[in-house]
């Protein structure tokens, strides 16, 4: 049994379907990546499988469980997190004020301070920069902030929105690196969103590629690195 189970899903703002009747499953302790260009859907799906916009068919089954129509808090609390695009931080708050942000469901202050811990020694630079205003940092260190607020809630299904997005490649490298410590060490799932298709081509187990709404490829990361149409679409070959 797969840990999340899209099927048949789709999602509609007014008349348009954004997503529209995709199926695809994410094991247990795997990096799963949807891969698309602008507008083909991949945020509209993390939205959708966390609860931020409804489902207008289909169904979400996280460990054959039926989510479909649960709130999103309901879904955090079973263990879901994302990571928006676009970071989405209190600029003019602490950096681990907004790290706080994400641990608000939460009760234990044990398990917030050993979360808080991990976070710091995945991303020691995010550490020193703790006092500091969100707002003051650079895109890649607002990024690895975003990441760790997501971990904060101590999710079982992690979903990154554009992880890379408008970051220094040697800042992309140290996320990248962080994205597989955190699938390996800490048994993390993870669905990775990206218009860097060679990243998370490279990252992931099991990838998808969206167009329109619609999954068009899918396969192993490698498989899909080698596809002569995923090559021309998205890899610049
Ligand atoms: P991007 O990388 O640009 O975010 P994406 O693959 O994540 O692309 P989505 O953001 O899921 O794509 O958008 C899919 C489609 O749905 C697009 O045509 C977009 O304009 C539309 N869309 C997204 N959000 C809304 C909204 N809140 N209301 C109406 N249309 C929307």
């Amino acid at each position: 049994m797969p840990m999340l189970d899209i099927q048949d899903l789709t999602v509609s703002y007014g008349p348009l379907e954004a997503v529209r009747n995709i199926s695809f499953s994410v094991e247990a302790g795997s990096i799963a990546a949807l891969i698309g260009s602008n507008g083909a859907g991949k945020s509209t799906t993390l939205k959708s499988i966390i609860g931020l916009v409804p489902a207008a068919r289909g169904r979400i089954l996280l460990d054959d469980q039926d989510i479909t129509r649960q709130g999103s808090a309901t879904r955090v609390h079973a263990g879901i997190a994302l990571s928006p695009e676009g970071r989405r931080l209190f600029g003019r708050m602490s950096v681990q004020e907004n790290l706080m942000v994400g641990a608000h469901g939460v009760k234990s202050s044990q398990v917030i301070g050993r979360t808080l811990d991990e976070i710091y020694s995945l991303f020691p630079r995010v550490k020193e920069r703790r006092r500091q205003l969100a707002g003051s940092l650079s895109g890649g260190e607002q990024q690895m902030v975003a990441i760790g607020r997501a971990l904060m809630a101590n999710p079982r299904l992690l979903m990154l929105d554009e992880p890379s997005l408008g970051i220094a490649p040697k800042i992309v490298a140290e996320i990248a690196g962080a994205i597989e410590r955190i699938n390996q060490d800490k048994q993390i799932t993870i669905i990775l969103v990206e218009q860097n298709a060679r990243l998370a081509l490279r990252l992931s187990n099991q990838a998808y590629a969206l167009e329109h709404g619609e999954i068009i490829r899918s396969g192993k990361g490698a498989e899909l690195l080698a596809d002569p149409v995923i090559q021309k679409a998205y890899l610049g070959v």
